[in-house]
């Protein structure tokens, strides 16, 4: 954690408390050692929902009632992976009106940010015992959203398996985006896990622009949060990226573990149940799973931004 901020803390940081994590960051040399070093994340975590801005303020026009088995095979997937150049991910403020670089050229700011994103809650995740891994099809033009390699075709065949699928996504900036929240599946019914994610992140209708790409396949998506103000500058820092990328990931699962209602109240003594779900490995090309049925429109956008 790049936690290297030596500046003595302001003459009022109480005050700054509710700004996130800027202010956390000049909180720390406060903390004992042990805190610092071990409890940060989880601090920030608690501390940084308003890191994140403003939550859709769209109606919540569905309940994620359906409960779901405690050893759910969850797969996360970065949003607008495989459409770069088919209108793939949000810019973000930054880059559209500040004149700021890209990230990476090759690709938007919003898959650059759902990358990284989805690699920091893979691996969170699996530190804390949930079966969860990432999908990314490394092939970021792909014409076709039924082509098989696609995070919709993945995702709807890990669906159809009886896992939980969800793409990460960053929303755009300014009065085209809606802000953060959960766009739940459309196929499926909601389950807790949706229902835990969007009082984590909040809601978006789940007909949200008549039924979006991956929903309309069973996969959730999560919107993080506006690509703008506070949250982007944070993710562009490099002091603070992995802090701020890291307490993203702390919620993300957070919500997940109380969805599969892993809490850390699971009792020592219950059984474990084994994956009864066969998933291909993920270096398999992904042309052995999925099929999309005839008439799925392949023109529909790879999510929302
Ligand atoms: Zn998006």
């Amino acid at each position: 954690m790049a936690l290297m901020i030596q500046t003595p803390p302001p003459a009022t940081p109480l005050r700054r408390l509710a700004t996130g994590l800027g202010a956390l960051l000049v909180l720390a040399p406060l903390l004992s050692p042990p805190a610092a070093a071990q409890g940060l994340g989880q601090q920030l975590a608690r501390s940084s929902a308003g890191l994140t801005g403003p939550r859709s303020q769209l109606p919540k026009d569905w309940q994620g009632l359906r409960p779901v088995a405690p050893d759910t095979v969850i797969l996360v997937m970065p949003g607008h992976a495989d459409s770069q150049g088919f209108g793939g991910g949000a810019s973000g403020a930054a880059v559209a009106l500040s004149g700021a670089r890209p990230m990476d050229p090759a690709m938007s700011d919003e898959l650059y940010w759902n990358l990284l994103t989805v690699e920091a809650v893979v691996r969170l995740g699996q530190a804390r015992g949930l079966t969860i891994r990432s999908y990314d099809p490394l092939v970021r033009r792909i014409a076709n959203g039924n082509d098989p390699r696609t995070t919709w075709s993945v995702g709807k065949a890990h669906v159809l398996a009886g896992g939980y699928a969800l793409e990460i996504h960053y929303d755009a900036h300014g009065s085209a985006g809606v802000g953060s929240g959960l766009i739940p599946p459309i196929s499926q019914t909601p389950s807790q896990i949706d229902e835990s994610l969007a009082e984590e992140f909040g809601a978006f209708p789940r007909w949200f622009r008549e039924g979006l790409g991956a929903p309309k396949r069973g996969i959730a998506i999560l919107e993080i949060g506006k690509l703008e103000g506070p949250l982007e500058a944070s993710l562009r820092n490099q002091a603070t990226r992995q802090a701020t990328l890291d307490a993203v990931a702390e919620r993300v699962v957070r919500a997940l573990e109380r969805g599969l209602k892993r809490t850390g109240e699971l009792e020592p003594s219950q059984p474990t149940i084994q994956p009864s779900i066969a998933m291909p490995p993920l270096s398999q090309p992904p042309d052995v799973v999925g099929s999309v049925p005839a008439g799925s429109n392949p023109q529909a956008s790879s999510g929302a931004e």
